[in-house]
């Protein structure tokens, strides 16, 4: 892949698309091919292969999905599992057809066995039962890998899967029930600060352990891959090292400078106990992270502040979903 290389980036607007977009004009790419989900709808598969045989594309890098927490992934499990399924096979299937040299599809941590032994290898997937929380968006995300490893196998293509662990960072979904935890927490703390609150409620027993990685890096461990990896094996991409929700916690009062109490609601889910990943396989190919977890979120917060994220949102949404109004 080089700066003339026409790339499609499926889902440009999300998380990890926006800074893959950042990082490949950064590095002076001049052909990167976008399309809104008005433009392309990824669930019609009709529309996506005209749409590769209108565009001589070289490289697709699949960051498009229906993504979402613990609370709304485990409540939409039919909505996680059809629309991801359908995404990877639309665009998997226009790339076999339509000579693209190169295809990088993203799945998740979350596809390992939720009591693997830790940290996650590759080699664990498929070797016991899921995260139940989670197990249509793991489902969804473990028939797109396999769809690019059988498209390897039986044709040859180069189409390979990379497996992050949770991600945060600019253009995070800062949604007060359906996002992550670092967007959650940084929301509820944001707020609580500016109100003076007594306390902050954090979710689950706050024991879970996750990884994390900023998407910033997570960008340019997927520039290495689309460069040197080739195996159609998945490829585990994280920072390592993992630390309790509750030390998450903490680290979250500190950079909101929140000086209330914190307390555990433990009628949320915690999930899966522990999700870190054996991260050897992408450290030999000379990548490893930049940010340490604090730096990360500092400069997120610092992000989330300058954009004014949180400034004209008045808790509305938040307000309608306790009222009924709304469902997720
Ligand atoms: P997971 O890795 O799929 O479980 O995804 P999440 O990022 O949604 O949740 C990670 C852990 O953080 C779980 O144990 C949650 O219960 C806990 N958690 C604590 N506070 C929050 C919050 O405000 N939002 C979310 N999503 N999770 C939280």
């Amino acid at each position: 892949m080089d700066t003339k290389s026409t790339v499609f980036v499926a889902g440009h607007r999300g998380l990890v698309g926006s800074a893959l977009v950042r990082m490949l004009k950064n590095k002076g790419y001049e052909n990167i091919l976008l399309k809104s989900r008005d433009e392309l709808d990824l669930l019609d598969q009709a529309a996506v292969n005209y749409f590769f045989q209108q565009n001589k594309i070289d490289y697709v890098i699949i960051a498009a999905a229906k993504v979402g927490g613990i609370l709304y992934n485990s409540r939409c499990q039919a909505d996680f599992l059809y629309e991801n399924l359908v995404i990877a096979a639309t665009l998997i299937n226009a790339a076999a057809n339509n000579g693209v040299r190169k295809l990088l599809y993203l799945g998740s941590s979350c596809i390992y066995p939720k009591l693997a032994e830790q940290p996650l290898k590759e080699e664990y997937l498929l070797t016991g039962p899921l995260e139940p929380t989670n197990e249509g968006y793991a489902i969804a995300k473990i028939a797109g890998l396999k769809l690019c490893e059988k498209y390897n196998m039986q044709y040859g293509k180069c189409f390979i899967s990379a497996m992050p662990t949770n991600l945060y960072g600019p253009g995070d979904n800062f949604h007060p029930e359906n996002s992550h935890v670092i967007p959650g927490m940084m929301r509820r703390f944001h707020f609580a600060t500016l109100r003076n609150d007594p306390e902050v409620v954090v979710w689950g027993t706050g024991s879970p352990r996750r990884e994390f990685l900023h998407v910033d890096d997570l960008a340019e461990g997927l520039h290495v891959l689309m460069q040197r990896y080739h195996d159609p094996q998945v490829i585990n991409i994280g920072s390592g090292e993992d630390i309790p929700i509750k030390d998450l916690a903490y680290l979250m009062k500190d950079i909101t400078g929140y000086k209330g109490e914190i307390v555990f609601d433990t009628t949320k889910p915690d999930g899966t106990p522990r999700k870190v990943m054996d991260v050897s396989k992408i450290k030999a190919l000379d990548w490893k992270p930049d940010y340490s977890l604090e730096e990360g979120l500092r400069s997120t917060y610092e992000w989330v502040l300058e954009n004014k994220i949180f400034e004209n949102d008045d808790e509305k949404d938040y307000r309608r979903l306790r009222r009924g109004e709304i469902r997720l």
